[in-house]
């Protein structure tokens, strides 16, 4: 089970990146918005549509299938 964290602010790409809380490149805390534990990373890219229009896998800890 893994944390799981999306960027408060879009990347250029106008997306908001989601990432693992172990990340090598997470951003500060007061950057990010806590999405929560999680057992697989389908659930959280799915659930930051919760709060932002657009998101996607950061391709550093969240591997592109
Ligand atoms: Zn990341």
């Amino acid at each position: 089970m893994d944390e799981f964290f999306v960027e408060k602010n879009a990347s250029a790409t106008g997306a908001h990146v989601v990432h693992n809380g172990c990340c090598p490149s997470l951003p500060a805390k007061d950057a990010l918005h806590l999405i929560g534990v999680r057992s697989n990373t389908a659930a959280p890219l799915k659930e930051a549509a919760n709060w932002f229009s657009a998101s996607s896998p950061c391709p550093e800890c969240i591997p592109a299938k």
